[in-house]
């Protein structure tokens, strides 16, 4: 386990749309086998990558900080949601590197489905050197060097590093595949289910079933 000094901080980006077990137990896992300070959650706000989100900005995040309230290590950054611009996270991260210093180990954490996708992410390249990348295995999303596109190929075999301990070591720019507990849950799924009138419950947290059931979100939605 690094020094407290060294310890890295995770950031955690997603449309969290809506927030669920997977995402928790992801975040909850990386804190602890990369002895990470904290990690920082991230909502997006209009994430130019993917389809947007169908419900406004505000419930996502009140979703996401109900999610997280109780646990001493999750905070929640609300940065890309104020912004009226579409949320890079190169952009976050060049602000959070501001903030934190050139020192600071910062780890940006995602899913192997994510990961597999980064190529078409904004400035993506640039990314490297402002945060390692710690990639969670995710089911259906086998992390293989041979099922990425070239350049992203490329660099996952250069950077990647042997364990935690390395993260450590630089502030940013190694690549880290991370096992986790396989939960086959996804908020498309979710989404699925609610727009049906079907139920999620066990899915996600009470709370935050609660919250979508208080607000009627998700009601007879197609869901792509
Ligand atoms: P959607 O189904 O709408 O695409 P999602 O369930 O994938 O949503 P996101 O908010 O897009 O959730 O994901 C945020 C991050 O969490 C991504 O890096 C994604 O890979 C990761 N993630 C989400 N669900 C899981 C899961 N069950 N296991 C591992 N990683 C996950």
């Amino acid at each position: 386990m690094p020094d407290t000094a060294t310890r890295p901080l995770g950031i955690f980006g997603g449309t969290f749309d809506p927030v669920h077990f997977g995402h928790l137990r992801l975040a909850e896992e990386a804190h602890e086998a990369l002895g990470l300070t904290a990690i920082c959650w991230v909502p997006a706000g209009q994430p130019p990558h993917r389809a947007s989100p169908r419900i406004a900005p505000r419930h996502r995040l009140a979703m996401v900080r109900l999610a997280v309230a109780g646990n001493p290590h999750f905070r929640v950054a609300a940065c890309e949601m104020e912004r009226a611009e579409p949320s890079y996270t190169v952009t976050t991260l060049s602000r959070l590197r501001r903030e934190q210093g050139p020192r600071q180990p910062l780890v940006l954490l995602m899913g192997a489905d994510a990961f597999t996708g980064l190529a078409s992410w904004y400035c993506w390249q640039e990314i490297f050197g402002l945060a390692h990348l710690a990639v969670l295995h995710r089911p259906g999303y086998p992390l293989l060097e041979e099922r990425l596109p070239e350049p992203l190929a490329r660099e996952f075999v250069q950077r990647r590093c042997a364990g935690p301990a390395d993260l450590a070591l630089a502030p940013a720019g190694a690549i880290l595949p991370l096992p986790m507990t396989q939960l086959d849950i996804s908020a498309t799924h979710i989404r699925s289910l609610l727009s049906r009138g079907a139920s999620p419950r066990y899915l996600l947290p009470d709370e935050v079933l609660d919250y979508i059931r208080r607000h009627q979100l998700y009601r007879n939605q197609p869901n792509p």
